[in-house]
């Protein structure tokens, strides 16, 4: 059975029609949660039951403290959110803890809570009905990973925030049936030092790292910083001829 995956974000940042990192699956599994989420209807965050995080960056969460608060009556089950156990220890020390949000995993009670956090392990996938997501190793400021998300026909590989690594690319070329990669490029080369100093990348060590790649399925390129949108992209297109290449659309809804 195919799936389907939405693009409800997938800018490096906000202003316009700009909407950060999130991706939904099939309506009910989320792949981060940035301002992209606030676009949905209610009866569509309704429908979430899984949340899959890349990290704890602002960009990647801000919308699920809002996505708990504004279901939770609504609900019977609960959501799930599925990250590190880096990942989780970061939002229930810096966002859950009372003090930024209310701590939905003891919301209404410790015994039926509207939040459920799940670990997840490199490279262990997780089935989610038709679904199967499996974090990959990525290299970022904070604790990362990236994402590989399987139907029975064919998988994308969504990158998150990283500058790469050998460990990511060694796992991304043992998937035979990729159909995409989304990968990341925050910043055009002028800003190489402060990409470098964030583990982002810029147009050139992209090119750099997909050199590494020795498949040839479709270039995504997300988390562009609004600012310098069109050159970022405009040097990709020029760096790279191996691969085809193209812009991650907000909106755009890819079947695999
Ligand atoms: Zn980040
Ligand atoms: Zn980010």
């Amino acid at each position: 059975m195919s799936c389907q995956l939405r693009v409800l974000g997938c800018s490096g940042g906000i202003g316009g029609d700009n909407r950060t990192t999130a991706f939904l699956l099939n309506q009910h599994v989320l792949i981060d949660a940035g301002t992209g989420v606030g676009d949905l209807q209610h009866a569509e965050l309704l429908a979430i039951d899984h949340v899959f995080l890349t990290h704890a960056h602002l960009d990647h969460i801000a919308c699920l403290p809002l996505l708990l608060d504004s279901v939770v009556g609504s609900r019977t089950e609960p959501i799930y959110v599925h990250a590190s156990a880096q990942t989780i220890d970061l939002l229930r020390k810096h966002v859950f803890n009372w003090l930024i949000w209310p701590d939905f995993s003891t919301i209404p009670s410790v015994e039926q809570p509207s939040l459920i956090f799940v670990e997840h392990e490199l490279g262990q996938p997780c089935q989610v009905g038709e679904l199967c997501i499996t974090p990959l190793p990525a290299i970022h400021t904070i604790p990362a990973v990236a994402f590989l998300l399987s139907s029975d026909s064919a998988s994308i590989v969504f990158s998150g925030d990283t500058i790469g690594g050998d460990e990511f690319w060694c796992a991304v070329n043992q998937i035979d049936n990729l159909q995409a990669l989304i990968i990341e490029t925050a910043f055009a080369d002028k800003e190489h030092a402060i990409a470098d100093a964030a583990k982002h990348l810029c147009s050139s060590t992209l090119a750099e790292q997909l050199q590494q790649w020795r498949g040839g399925a479709e270039v995504l390129i997300t988390h562009l910083k609004p600012a310098d949108s069109e050159l970022t992209i405009r040097e990709v297109l020029q760096l790279d001829h191996l691969h085809p290449i193209r812009r991650l659309l907000q909106g755009e809804i890819i079947e695999f």
